[in-house]
């Protein structure tokens, strides 16, 4: 199945100059969820992983499936105050405002090789602070996977030095 067609673009969201791929289209298509995860989990394969990270919101639909079919534990990144426990925060920008993601302390353990999943890599600026929570954390990061990479927005500057992969790269 061509997994891009189930992509949907949407002009002008969340504000005029945006377009916005949304994939909650390719995710209620139970072929297209299940392929997008199955080809995620092949191309992460070859990487050492003891634990996966994902920030919400829709980083947990995809890191949590990918978690649970190579038999990893999933560790939630979330935006501030959601969290009950103490806490890391790190702030980023995003490619429309600003915002901080935060880990539970000690859900990381020092020496701890993880892989973090995301929907988007659009400006990199969310991934980079998924990566410093990991530091933080005294964690190394195995690999970064994403269901879509934005070609033109240079995220991936961002990551030079981990291993990285994405499923559909769109202009
Ligand atoms: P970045 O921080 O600029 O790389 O943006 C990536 C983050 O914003 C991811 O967590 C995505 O969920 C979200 N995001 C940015 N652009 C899009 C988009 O076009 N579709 C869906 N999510 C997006």
């Amino acid at each position: 199945m061509d997994l891009a067609s189930k992509v949907r673009l949407i002009k002008d969201f969340p504000k005029p100059g945006i377009n916005f791929r949304d994939i909650t289209t390719l995710l209620q298509d139970a072929g297209a969820f299940r392929q997008a995860v199955d080809e995620l989990v092949e191309l992460c394969k070859g990487l050492a992983v003891d634990v996966i990270a994902c920030p919400e919101a829709r980083g947990f639909v995809l890191g949590a499936p990918l978690a649970y079919a190579m038999g990893k534990g999933v560790v939630l990144l979330r935006k501030p105050g959601k969290l009950p426990g103490k806490t890391v925060c790190h702030s980023y920008e995003l490619e429309y405002g600003s915002d901080a993601l935060e880990v539970h302390e000690g859900a990381i353990q020092p020496g701890q090789k993880v892989l973090l999943v995301d929907d988007v890599l659009a400006t990199g600026g969310t991934v980079a602070a998924a990566v410093e929570l990991v530091k933080k954390s005294g964690g190394e990061v195995a690999g970064v996977a994403f269901l879509i990479e934005l070609l033109g927005l240079d995220g991936r500057e961002k990551l030079s030095g981990y291993p990285v992969v994405t499923l559909l790269q769109l202009e």
